[in-house]
């Protein structure tokens, strides 16, 4: 994470975003940036806890229909 902002772009309020903070390859564990800690494992190669969290908290509007 950065506090460093570029003060010659317009700065644009984006929507939280969940998005990894810290990611222990080892232990295929994730951090997200608002504090959820899960597992990045993925047995079937399709889900994971990390997904989920990530697709559950999506903003709205970027989802497709
Ligand atoms: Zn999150």
């Amino acid at each position: 994470m950065t506090n460093q902002r570029p003060s010659s772009t317009k700065v644009v309020e984006e929507p939280f975003k969940h998005v990894i903070d810290e990611y222990k390859h080892k232990l295929q564990r994730v951090t997200c940036t608002c504090g959820w800690q899960g597992s990045s494992a993925s047995p079937d190669g399709v889900s994971s806890e990390w997904k989920a969290h990530h697709v559950a908290n999506r903003p709205p509007g970027s989802s497709k229909r």
